[in-house]
C-alpha cells in the first residue's frame, strides 16, 4: 500500500493508472476505521482495479460548535488497517493541502440538502460536496463507494453527480452494526459507559418503527413519536425522529417501500445518527 499526501501526486497516480486501462474506486473516509469503513473497501474491491481509499478530517463540513477539534484521529492505526483489508493508496492530505487559505469555491445543493441533518445543520453538506467533488478530481475514481449509514448524504452526492455530470459511479453499501445492533461510528469511541448504553435507543427506534411497519402500520406520525418515544425513554436527546420519502427526503405521510426511517441524537455531548430504508 502506498500513503500520498500530495493531491498533484495523487493525480499523476491516478492518471498513471487510468493509462495503463485500470479503474479506481475511491472510498471517502474522515478516518478512526472501523468495521463500517473496511466493508466498504471490500464492496470498492468489487467495483474496480484499483481501491484509494482517502483520510480527511475536512474541517469545512464542521459547524463551530461541533467536534472537529475532538473529532478521533490515528492516522497510523488506519495505514495498518488499510494494509491489511487491501487497499492500494491511502490519500491522507492535511489541511492545507486541501484548501488554500484563500479558496472561494464551494459546491450548494439546494434541495435534499435542507431536510434531516441538513436542518440542524447548515453548511455541513455544502462542504460534504466540495469535499467529495475535490476526492473525485484527485483520485480520478470511476466509482465511489458510501455507507448507507449516512444515507442523505449517499442522496445529496448523487444529486451533486447527476446535476454536475461528474463522471463517477455511486454505490451504497449496507450499515454494519454491532453484535447489539449499534451502528459503528467513529464517534462511539467518545462514549461514557452510560452514554454507550443509552445509544441503543437509535437503533431500538428504528426497530420498533419497523416492527409496526412490518405488523402493518402505515401511519407515518405514529412512527416517527414510536421512534421518538423510544429514544427518549433511553435517556437520547432528540435532535429528529423522522420518516421521509428517501427520493426527495421530504416528510412522508403514509409508510411505504422507499421511505427512509431517520434518527439523530446526542448521547451526552456526542450526536449519532442512524436509518433504516424501508
Ligand atoms: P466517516 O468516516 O464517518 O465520514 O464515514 C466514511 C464512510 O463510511 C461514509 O460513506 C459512511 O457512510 C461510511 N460508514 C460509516 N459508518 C458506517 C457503518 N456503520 N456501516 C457502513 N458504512 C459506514
Amino acid at each position: 500500500m502506498v500513503v500520498v499526501k500530495s493531491p498533484c501526486e495523487m493525480q499523476g497516480i491516478a492518471r498513471k493508472i487510468h493509462g495503463g486501462g485500470k479503474t479506481i474506486a475511491v472510498v471517502p473516509t474522515m478516518g478512526f476505521l472501523h468495521e463500517g469503513h473496511l466493508s466498504l473497501v471490500d464492496q470498492a474491491k468489487k467495483e474496480a482495479d484499483v481501491v484509494v481509499l482517502t483520510l480527511f478530517v475536512n474541517p469545512i463540513q464542521f459547524g463551530p460548535n461541533e467536534d472537529y477539534a475532538v473529532y478521533p484521529r490515528d492516522q497510523k492505526r488506519d495505514e495498518a488497517l488499510c494494509e491489511a483489508r487491501g487497499v492500494d493508496y491511502l490519500f491522507a492530505p492535511d489541511v492545507g493541502d486541501m484548501y488554500s487559505p484563500d479558496a472561494s469555491v464551494k459546491i450548494d445543493e439546494s434541495s435534499l440538502s435542507r431536510h434531516l441533518c441538513g436542518a440542524v445543520r447548515p453548511g455541513h453538506f455544502s462542504g460534504v460536496c466540495t469535499v467529495v467533488t475535490k476526492l473525485f478530481n484527485i483520485t480520478m475514481a470511476d466509482a465511489a463507494v458510501f455507507g448507507q449509514k449516512d444515507a442523505q448524504q449517499v442522496a445529496v452526492v448523487r444529486r451533486m453527480v447527476r446535476d454536475l455530470n461528474i463522471p463517477v459511479r455511486i454505490v451504497m453499501a449496507p450499515i454494519v452494526r454491532e453484535a447489539d445492533g449499534l451502528a459503528m461510528s467513529s464517534r462511539n469511541t467518545r462514549l461514557t459507559p452510560e452514554g454507550r448504553k443509552a445509544a441503543l435507543g437509535l437503533s431500538a427506534a428504528l426497530k420498533a418503527a419497523k416492527a409496526a411497519y412490518d405488523a402493518g402500520e402505515r401511519d407515518a406520525d405514529k412512527a416517527r413519536a414510536l421512534m421518538r418515544a423510544t429514544m427518549e425513554a433511553s435517556g437520547l436527546k432528540v435532535d429528529y425522529a423522522s420518516a421521509v420519502d428517501y427520493g426527495t427526503l421530504e416528510n412522508t405521510a403514509t409508510l411505504a417501500p422507499g421511505t427512509l426511517l431517520a434518527v439523530a441524537a446526542y448521547s451526552g455531548p456526542v450526536r449519532l445518527i442512524d436509518n433504516c430504508l424501508l
